[in-house]
């Protein structure tokens, strides 16, 4: 997927929101889906942060973006279906979702992990996403064809000590998005998972504050399976888990 060179109108007229669009590998997104033609709606939860990305956007040419400052740990099923309703409205269309946004939660043995801490993880990093596909189903539908891409992890393929309720809310994403893969197989809504891999981003030195950042790849780096998922080069892929760096998954004690 590295040597995939999309074009640079790969993704003209098409609507994407993006979750978590302020930081790391959301707002790399946000940046690279525009620079291919896309109009953006940035989710995510601190305001300011969004407002860069949404300057960036403009300084880099692309169609003006909407933010939607929504905190997932408190957002109601209400808040999604409002947010649904104002895109139809406001773009009377949407083409594609990333759900990117995500919670690393404390890690730790699974036998000391707090009810409130599994509850908070579990809620931003599974229920919103449940949620928030449902609200905005009926719009993805309308349009054909449409791209969902879940965010997964390397320990959402295979648990690993310590990495307790986030492991188990990538197992989960995973399941979600199988199950509604196989839901879709005859529309024209895939629904796919990327596992970023090892990549340079605030979550990523938390859960390795030792690490040089230095020798991991940049958001920029992977946007390449992110271009490939969200573009109609992908029209026959559905229900699959793609590693944004293949070459590195076998390595990688870390994602
Ligand atoms: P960052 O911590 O850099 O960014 C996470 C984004 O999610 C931020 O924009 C943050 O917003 C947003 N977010 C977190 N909590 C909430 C919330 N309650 N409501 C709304 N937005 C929220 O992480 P990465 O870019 O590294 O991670 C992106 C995705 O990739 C995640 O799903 C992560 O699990 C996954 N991943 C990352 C890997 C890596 O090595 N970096 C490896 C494997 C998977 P704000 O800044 O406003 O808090």
């Amino acid at each position: 997927m590295q040597d995939y060179h999309p074009s640079a109108e790969l993704l003209k007229n098409k609507v994407i929101l993006v979750t978590g669009a302020g930081d790391g590998i959301g707002r790399q997104s946000a940046l690279s889906f525009a620079a291919h033609g896309a109009t953006l709606i940035l989710l995510g939860k601190t305001v300011k942060k969004l407002e860069a990305v949404y300057d960036e956007l403009l300084a880099q040419g692309s169609p003006e973006p909407a933010i939607v400052p929504l905190d997932l740990q408190g957002a109601t099923r209400q808040h999604y279906l409002d947010m649904a309703e104002t895109i139809k409205q406001q773009f009377g269309r949407l083409d594609g979702v990333l759900f990117n946004a995500g919670l690393l939660g404390t890690l730790g043995p699974l036998e000391m992990i707090g009810e409130d801490e599994w509850d908070k993880v579990i809620q931003v990093n599974v229920k919103s996403q449940f949620l928030m596909t449902q609200a905005l189903l009926p719009l993805l539908k309308a349009s054909t064809p449409a791209s969902i891409i879940y965010t997964s992890s390397g320990v959402g393929k295979r648990g690993r000590a310590y990495w307790g309720s986030y492991a188990v809310s990538k197992f989960a994403t995973e399941g979600m998005m199988q199950v509604l893969a196989d839901e879709l197989s005859n529309t024209r809504v895939r629904v796919n998972c990327i596992n970023p891999g090892a990549t340079r981003t605030a979550m990523r030195a938390r859960a390795y504050p030792g690490e040089n950042p230095e020798s991991l790849r940049t958001p920029a780096e992977i946007m390449p399976s992110y271009l490939y998922l969200m573009s109609d080069d992908s029209l026959e892929v559905t229900g699959q888990s793609l590693d944004a760096q293949p070459d590195k998954v076998r390595n990688s004690a870390a994602d």
